[in-house]
């Protein structure tokens, strides 16, 4: 076969068989394929997109580029949630103890901080010592042991999904839906899954800022997950407002100990148990989600799932005294007040995301470190009552421009008005 040739058919629309599509992914892993090749191929499927067909055929490639995880011995349900990404979003370290307490598997593979929105793998590098990296055979013995764990991707794991991504980013192509339902689907399929929850977010700190975008998104990969015989409930959740009270990257895991210990923030635990519920009910643990949460709540009351929250940050080198130390939180703290009493009508959670990567939760460029110190508290929520000199944000962090700079940013991502304002839906569908 010859490289151009497959792109100049992708180029006029003509559909690429799954011997071509695997052709070309195993040339590009052997180096056989140049990068501008590559390039080439993303930017013809970002501007006519891909068959059904040919989506599948492109993660049956990522997923055989690298080592694919197999549980089956253990003869437990074996899942795992993917989320699209928030502000706030302290999930994964609550759903996978929490799920791995009725002794469901989850092996996960989680990423980094991506644009405005915050890195599960960020996160836990903040806990000293924690392994996010982990080679294929001691994350095998892990999750045999513990049944949970959260690492990075590795180049053992969906290589070809590496390497994509990497061009993608440099090329202008990662808003392509076959190309993100083939990366984030590679990914699950390769750690071996029985089903997955898809967290979608949709509102001003989402990527999906409409609905109808994120249902185009949920469609998509489930079609995948039913050909991989993989079962793949959605939910659909509001990403108009920050997800808890804590955004950053050390708070956010302490936040998340909250709620494994019952006294977390609302919203945070509902979600939780809420995307929890649908795998008991996909493993068949549970009739129906009324009942799987009322299971769920139990297991957060007689504390098993957070002795499976610390047996996963052992288990993964985490000094467990790091997160439960009372000097958590930086010492440097700027607070931002309200200047009118009124309602909370809107926040602007991406800019909120942005004033975060200031701060040192994300990098502007690759060489940036992070501060896994800093982060951000909201004590209001859109439609709560707020008064003139009331503290809206608390701002912390190690870097006081930085602290400086995140004020200015911050000042104008709220309205408050007079009229009182219904509070938002957390659970869009
Ligand atoms: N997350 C992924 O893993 N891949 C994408 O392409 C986008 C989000």
């Amino acid at each position: 076969m010859i490289p151009a040739e497959l792109i100049e058919k992708k180029r006029d629309g003509i559909e690429l068989s799954f011997e071509e599509i695997d052709w070309f992914i195993h040339n590009v892993m052997i180096e056989k394929i140049d990068d501008c090749q590559l390039s080439a191929l993303l930017m013809s499927i970002y501007f006519n997109g891909m068959t059904d067909s040919e989506t599948k055929f492109l993660v049956d490639s990522m997923v055989k580029s690298g080592k694919r995880f197999n549980f089956n011995h253990l003869e437990r349900y074996v899942a795992d949630k993917h989320s699209t990404g928030g502000i706030g979003d302290k999930i994964s370290f609550i759903l996978a103890p929490l799920l791995s307490s009725f002794d469901i598997i989850v092996p996960m593979i989680a990423g980094r901080g991506l644009a405005y929105t915050g890195g599960t793998i960020d996160k836990l590098e903040s806990i000293n010592n924690f392994q996010t990296r982990k080679d294929f055979d001691s994350f095998t013995k892990q999750i045999n042991q513990i049944g949970c764990g959260i690492i990075s991707q590795s180049s053992e794991i969906c290589p070809a999904d590496k390497k994509l991504y990497s061009i993608r980013d440099l090329t202008g192509t990662i808003p392509s839906l076959p190309l993100i339902c083939s990366s984030i689907m590679s990914k699950k399929i390769a750690e071996g899954l029985d089903g997955l929850v898809m967290d979608i977010k949709v509102g001003n700190g989402a990527f999906m800022k409409t609905f109808q975008e994120a249902k185009n998104l949920g469609v998509e990969l489930k079609k995948i997950g039913n050909y991989f015989n993989i079962d793949v409930s959605i939910t659909y959740s509001n990403m108009s407002q920050p997800l808890g009270k804590y955004a950053g990257l050390k708070c956010e895991i302490i936040e998340a100990v909250d709620c494994l210990k019952g006294i977390g923030p609302d919203d945070v635990t509902q979600l939780s148990i809420n995307l929890c519920a649908d795998i008991l009910v996909q493993s068949g643990m549970s009739a129906n989600k009324p009942e799987a949460k009322t299971l769920l709540i139990k297991n957060i009351e007689n504390g098993k799932a957070l002795k499976k929250f610390e047996e996963m940050i052992v288990g993964q080198n985490g000094d467990l005294n790091d997160i439960y130390s009372k000097n958590n939180f930086a010492k440097n703290l700027i607070k931002i007040k309200s200047k009118k009493t009124g309602y909370i009508k809107s926040i602007n959670t991406e800019k909120i995301g942005w004033a975060l990567v200031e701060i040192g939760c994300g990098k502007k460029v690759i060489s940036d470190t992070l501060d896994h110190s800093a982060g951000i508290k909201t004590n209001y929520k859109v439609g709560d009552k707020i008064y003139k000199g009331d503290t809206i944000y608390e701002l912390f962090g190690f870097n006081k421009t930085k602290l400086k700079n995140a004020k200015k940013m911050l000042t104008k991502t709220f309205i408050i008005s007079e009229q009182e304002k219904e509070r938002e839906k957390l659970i869009i569908e």
